[in-house]
């Protein structure tokens, strides 16, 4: 009904980083509760939608899903366009990935300058697996600027709350 429809802001939200490092994961567990482990690579869509509440304020989270084009660092100039946050993914058990959160940070400051940033160590309920020490990417953010979460897109709690730091972040400049 269209009651649950009405919401005070309409965020757009990027979710970037490498292939495989669980974007499409993230955004499935933010957007619809769920998790699988065979997640296709490439599905088509563009953007899912997510409304939650803060304080007392409703944002509708627009959240735009790269559909594999980060393969080929061929994410066009339209997908960053009008976003006011990112999640910039990296996976925990895979260094080269977290080497490449520059890329995709040198990508934001070209192409959405002004939006909020989150880098967000995903798989973390992979703790055997840890390839990326903790200190040494709280120490890049720091150096960065980013806020920093670890999550698992396996976990509903640490997906929830990054999306949720990340659009705070956001309406404390409105
Ligand atoms: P994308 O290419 O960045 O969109 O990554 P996907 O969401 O397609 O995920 C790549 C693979 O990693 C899939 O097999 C997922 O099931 C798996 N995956 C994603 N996030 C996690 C996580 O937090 N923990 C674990 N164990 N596997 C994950
Ligand atoms: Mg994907």
């Amino acid at each position: 009904p269209l009651v649950d429809e009405r919401y005070d802001y309409l965020f757009k939200l990027l979710v970037v980083g490498d292939s495989a490092v669980g974007k499409t994961s993230l955004l499935q567990q933010f957007c619809f509760e769920r998790f699988s482990l065979d997640q296709k690579s490439t599905i088509g869509v563009e953007f899912y939608t997510k409304t939650i509440a803060i304080a007392d304020q409703v944002v509708k989270c627009q959240c735009w899903d790269t559909a594999g084009q980060e393969r080929y660092r061929s994410v066009t100039p339209s997908f960053y366009r009008g976003a006011l946050g990112v999640v910039i993914v990296y996976d925990s058990t895979f260094v080269k990935s977290f080497e490449n959160v520059q890329f995709w940070l040198n990508q934001i400051q070209q192409y959405c300058p002004s939006a909020k940033l989150l880098l967000l160590s995903n798989k973390t309920d992979l703790p055997d697996l840890r390839a990326v020490p903790l200190d040494v990417a709280q120490t890049y953010a720091e150096e960065q600027n980013l806020a920093f979460v670890e999550a698992s897109a396996k976990d509903l709690t640490s997906v929830t709350s990054a999306f949720t730091t990340l659009t705070s972040l956001i309406l404390a400049d409105k």
